[in-house]
């Protein structure tokens, strides 16, 4: 068989590492005789896993005291209802800045929950960019309120390259594509989520950090799985958790901690990341970048070629050579490189290559 090189946008390459580790979760004879997946959950085996994931985790993000962390199931998807659910009975408007399919989808399932509003959104120019501060709606907020933001746009490829700009108010985000590849500023942020699939694990797994003072709040009429609180409080055991998935998470995290933390895969990224887009700058266009220079986002790299044929040519091409996963989004077509963290540098610098290669043939 080729070797495959995985630049899916998630769920993703996982580290060969990972996954060998991962394989002996299934082997009765290292676990006690029961293995990862047929353990109980309120064993003390299991328990031990569930909290090393977490401290794990707690370290490699610098996640504060201030904040808890909670492993739930329904996909990032699912916080598009949670959050406002539980938050907006403490704040009275969830304000949105909606740049990528998945932002809007947030904003829409808040609007059902809520009262939420729109302060800013890049959908007239094809998500393409991050709106600038001068471009947003609102400047005098109808307080108390937090506001939603999705740090890394993993249709169209844009990314916060900071958070300078965001107003005085509650930050929430959605972390899904870029956690644990940049400093997240915990003093500000009341709520992150992220589904583990891209750069934290495999999929089934949700992680929510949370700041604490949101937790006092319980409402008895809220749905008790839609209730972060009731999460909280049993330590996200209040019902069987995915265990093997959360196993997975833990391996994940762990690996990145002694490959040198956050600090080390922001390098990477970096480096991954300027890797492609010096090749789409030194193109003369033959690779189209869908993306604004000054949104570009350093985990999912988009451009075009001159002609769908050639797109398609170039897609095919890539396939055989066993570069996997890089067409674009349906709803944006092209091209898509996916550098999460699982992704070796040596599978970019080939898949550069790739390009360079291509270009010099066909342009
Ligand atoms: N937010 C972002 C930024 C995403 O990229 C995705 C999935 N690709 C989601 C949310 C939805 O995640 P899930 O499939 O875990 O519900």
């Amino acid at each position: 068989m080729n070797e495959k090189m995985n630049f899916n946008p998630g769920p993703t390459a996982l580290p060969d590492e990972v996954l060998t580790k991962a394989q002996t979760g299934l082997n009765k004879e290292l676990h006690s005789g029961i293995s990862i997946l047929e353990m109980s959950h309120r064993s003390q085996e299991y328990q031990l896993i569930h909290d090393n994931a977490k401290s794990e985790l707690r370290h490699f993000l610098a996640v504060p005291e201030s904040h808890d962390i909670l492993f739930l199931q329904g996909g990032a998807s699912l916080q598009f209802t949670m959050v406002p659910m539980n938050l907006l009975s403490k704040y009275n408007t969830a304000y949105h800045i909606v740049t990528g399919s998945w932002a809007e989808k947030a904003f829409n399932e808040s609007q059902k929950i809520g009262k939420t509003q729109l302060l800013a959104s890049s959908k007239h120019t094809t998500f393409d960019r991050i709106p600038k501060r001068s471009d947003w709606n609102v400047d005098v907020f109808n307080t108390p309120s937090y506001l939603h933001i999705t740090s890394n746009n993993t249709i169209y490829g844009t990314q916060w390259q900071d958070y300078e700009d965001l107003p005085d108010l509650p930050i929430v985000m959605d972390i899904s594509s870029d956690v644990g590849t940049k400093d997240i500023p915990w003093d500000r942020v009341t709520l992150a989520y992220a589904g583990a699939q891209k750069n934290l694990g495999a999929a089934g797994v949700t992680v929510i950090i949370i700041n604490k003072e949101l937790l006092v709040d319980h409402d008895t009429e809220r749905p008790i799985m839609l209730d972060y609180n009731a999460h909280a409080k049993k330590g996200s055991l209040h019902n069987t958790p995915p265990a093997f998935n959360i196993y997975v998470l833990g391996l994940m995290v762990q690996w990145m901690n002694q490959e040198g933390g956050l600090q080390e895969f922001e390098d990477r990224s970096n480096k991954k990341s300027e890797l492609f887009y010096r090749i789409i700058d030194q193109s003369n266009d033959f690779y189209k970048g869908h993306a604004e220079k000054s949104s570009r986002s350093k985990m999912n790299v988009t451009f075009k070629l001159p002609t769908s044929e050639l797109n398609e040519a170039f897609l095919r091409k890539a396939n055989e050579a066993g570069f996997v996963g890089i067409s674009g989004h349906r709803s944006i077509g092209g091209c898509r490189i996916s550098l999460y963290n699982g992704i070796e540098m040596e599978a970019c610098e080939k898949l550069a290559h790739f390009m360079e290669t291509f270009k010099q043939v066909h342009s």
